[in-house]
């Protein structure tokens, strides 16, 4: 089947909360046309003058057409949804914006279509609303023809793109554009906030400018949107035209700490990489979704590089995406980045950190493999090659196998194919190094499996590359070696075991992401048992006087991980640890060292009585606490004085995203239990953002003194969560997240309660959770 156009009207009742729509779909089919459309009331079908006979069976409309080649006209009737996904309301104050979320396959909910992404159309798209209200959706408004109370609202016609990437949103909304050349690049929020936008703004600009040279083809449509939705499941969605964010994606103000700051540019970053990787070209199928996505988050950083360059964004990039990845592929339980997709579950269960960590660390791997220029050739070659239609990730390598001349085709599928990756045992033998792979495992079983690994080494402080693509090699280093390190900067997707050569790392010149991932693989060696918990701490003594933001930043983080789990063993480190981190930053002033500064501060509040009461008496005057510090302040006067209601009359009164998070995270770390299970209650009322409410049974897990009301919580209020994010795909994420912590010391309860409570949507989640809960549990049973 072939779609030339959609012709769009939805008629909306804003208040009523439901339209009626009319599509004229312009097509030519070989049989009987089968659209997509789920919660629509379809009315008639009619090809010219006659009405024809249509069926609905699950999500298929089956429109009885025989071969079949014109206009198909739909009438059908819709309600706007109280969903985080397809047409829905998203509240504010005593007001509400219409708003849509179609990925991956959702805009069935709106329209009748033929909802894949291979299917592109041009879609024309006219809206019937209230007059006082305003309409946006991909292309700019072409005309507005008024209708007593109400006007016609048309916009102009898109380019052909597919249906997951459509937008409409109805509300009052507040704007403010800027232009660049011919774009103009508008911010959209609900009233009163626009003033926020303007970090956004300037870095969205900055972004299309970095992106119209490195692709080298030009941003084509008039207008770029970046639109603040009050509730949004996801952090924000590429939709062409007119992205969304959620409110604390895109808003800035003086209250927002220097981590959030950097959190927004990659996520408006990542989200205009999407306009030509993505939008303009895009995958054949969902299977190849993680290209989309790993290629944007690989693209966010490189845009961060280039217009902050003192972030040093590969250090963020190896601890959020790398790391992210890889400990969610050290499962048994994990899948190769790519998988075949049948259903829309399975699709939205796979936007995870395989999907974007992974994948995008390949891609920084395979960069680092090619050169940079090569690699930028075949992407724009791929790009100029494909617009405006659909390609696979095979037809990439091709084009990046012809730009570089090396075999792309033959490392890329040794890698997207195979689930998992190696840990490289690197063996110091009499002028000689012995390499070998195998299958990481966090369980601590081994397996074989051979990986096609660039291997980059320094010996002697000479450089080295090798394609590894056997399970062992012998490299000659012909004189004694006196330092040597492996995976530089940790451009490979793999971890290293030095064997009979520990110190020898010590001798070389030491990067900081080369640091961080001594640590980062010794952590992981530690869970495995393959290291014993006295060398991991004499690994961690190395870095107490340590100043490197990214190593001490993950040392911050398995302390604090150490400290939910075995409470006990870490306690006294980790507040000699923080306490001394705490004074060396004191002279530091540059942004990361802001960020780390709260994480160290955060955790100390956690762990050190004293230091908690001292900071707990800023919460008098917490609107002038600097951001930076202002959640620890209240978390810490959540600790020392347990006082539920100020914590909850300080949410009421803030009007910022950021700030509410900061005060809830506080309220699920009170030492008295039970208060933390008056906050997660209030998480189901009407004053939290649905989105949010994961987000606060997560934190209230991590805290010791409240595991198990937060299990007993969990167990009573399932139903609700299942309800309030079903098609979002959030809460396998969720599961995984906080299973291995709840399950610790009740692991057969555990497993019994989910293998009767079924969540088809979160299965995956929930069974590589129980997985990685064996692990804790064991971990957690040795240092007790
Ligand atoms: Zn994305």
């Amino acid at each position: 089947m072939q779609i030339t156009n959609y012709a769009l009207t939805i008629d909306m009742d804003f208040r009523k909360l439901k339209f009626s729509g009319r599509v004229r779909i312009k097509l030519r089919s070989e049989h009987d046309v089968v659209l997509n459309s789920v919660g629509l009331d379809i009315q008639s079908i009619t090809l010219g003058e006659k009405q024809v006979d249509f069926k609905q069976s699950g999500e298929e409309l089956i429109v009885q057409t025989g071969p079949f080649d014109g206009i198909l006209e739909v009438n059908y009737t819709g309600t706007i949804t109280d969903s985080l996904v397809g047409i829905y309301r998203a509240p504010y104050d005593h007001s509400q914006i219409v708003t849509t979320h179609f990925e991956a396959a959702q805009a069935r909910r709106m329209l009748p279509c033929v909802d894949r992404p291979d299917v592109k159309a041009e879609f024309r798209i006219a809206v019937k609303i209230d007059k006082e209200l305003t309409a946006i959706s991909n292309m700019p408004i072409e005309s507005v023809v008024p209708d007593g109370e109400r006007k016609l609202v048309i916009f102009q016609n898109t380019p052909r793109m597919s249906t997951y990437l459509l937008y409409l949103g109805v509300g009052k909304f507040e704007e403010q554009t800027e232009k660049l050349g011919k774009t103009d690049v508008t911010v959209a929020t609900t009233p009163g906030k626009v003033k926020l936008c303007g970090f956004s703004q300037e870095e969205a600009k900055k972004a299309i400018d970095f992106f119209e040279s490195y692709y080298a083809i030009p941003y084509e449509l008039p207008k770029i949107h970046l639109i603040a939705v009050p509730e949004f499941a996801m952090g924000a969605m590429e939709n062409w035209g007119a992205i969304t964010f959620r409110e604390s994606a895109l808003l800035v103000d003086a209250n927002t700490s220097t981590r959030t700051r950097k959190r927004v540019a990659e996520i408006v970053d990542h989200e205009l990489a999407h306009q030509w990787f993505g939008n303009l070209v895009t995958m054949k199928w969902w299977d190849d979704i993680w290209l989309s996505e790993s290629f944007a988050t690989f693209m966010a950083s490189k845009v961060i590089d280039s217009l902050h360059p003192d972030w040093r964004v590969w250090e963020d990039f190896v601890r959020n995406e790398t790391a992210g990845a890889m400990e969610r592929d050290c499962l048994k339980r994990t899948h190769p980045i790519q998988v075949p997709v049948k259903s829309p579950d399975e699709i939205e269960q796979i936007f995870d950190q395989i999907s974007y960590g992974k994948g995008a660390s390949i891609l920084r791997m395979i960069e680092a493999y090619l050169g940079q220029d090569a690699f930028k050739k075949g992407i724009r070659q791929y790009l100029s090659n494909h617009a405006y239609s659909n390609a696979t990730g095979d037809e990439l390598w091709n084009t990046l196998e012809t730009t570089s001349n090396k075999k792309v085709q033959e490392i890329m599928s040794g890698w997207i194919q195979q689930p998992g990756y190696p840990m490289l045992t690197v063996e110091a033998r009499e002028g000689k190094l012995v390499l070998h792979q195998e299958r990481f495992l966090i369980s601590g079983d081994s397996e074989k499996g051979v990986w096609p690994m660039p291997i980059t080494l320094e010996i002697n402080g000479n450089s080295h590359s090798i394609l590894m693509d056997s399970s062992e090699q012998i490299v000659d280093t012909g004189s004694p070696i006196k330092s040597l390190k492996a995976n530089l900067d940790r451009t490979g997707f793999y971890l290293v075991r030095y064997v009979g050569s520990e110190d020898l790392v010590w001798n070389s010149r030491l990067s900081a992401i080369d640091q961080w991932g001594i640590v980062f693989d010794a952590f992981a060696f530690l869970l495995s048992g393959k290291m014993a918990f006295p060398d991991y701490m004499k690994l961690l003594n190395r870095f107490i006087t340590g100043v490197e933001y990214l190593p001490i930043h993950e040392i911050s983080d398995q302390l604090s991980f150490l400290n939910t789990i075995a409470r006990q063993r870490i306690f006294d480190f980790s507040r000699t640890f923080h306490r001394s981190q705490l004074d060396l930053l004191r002279e530091k002033t540059d942004e990361n060292a802001l960020v780390l500064r709260e994480a160290v501060s955060n955790r100390l509040t956690l762990i050190d009585d004293a230091y908690s009461r001292e900071l707990a008496t800023k919460f008098r005057d917490y609107d002038t606490v600097p951001p930076d510090l202002k959640q620890a302040v209240a978390l810490a006067y959540a600790r020392s004085t347990e006082d539920y209601d100020s914590l909850l009359a300080a949410y009421r009164k803030s009007n910022s995203d950021e700030d509410k998070i900061r005060l809830l995270t506080a309220m699920t770390a009170f030492t008295n239990a039970s208060l933390v299970n008056q906050t997660l209650n209030f998480s189901l009322t009407t004053e939290v953002k649905r989105q949010d409410t994961r987000l606060i049974l997560v934190t209230a897990t991590w805290n010791p003194d409240a595991q198990n009301i937060a299990w007993k919580w969990l167990q009573t209020n399932i139903g609700k969560l299942e309800e309030r994010y079903e098609g979002t795909g959030i809460l396998s994420g969720t599961f995984l997240s906080i299973i291995p912590i709840l399950g610790i010391g009740r692991v057969e309860e555990m497993k019994a309660f989910f293998t009767e409570r079924k969540i088809p949507d979160s299965e995956v989640g929930i069974s590589a959770g129980l997985e990685k809960l064996l692990v804790y549990d064991r971990l957690a049973r040795s240092l007790a």
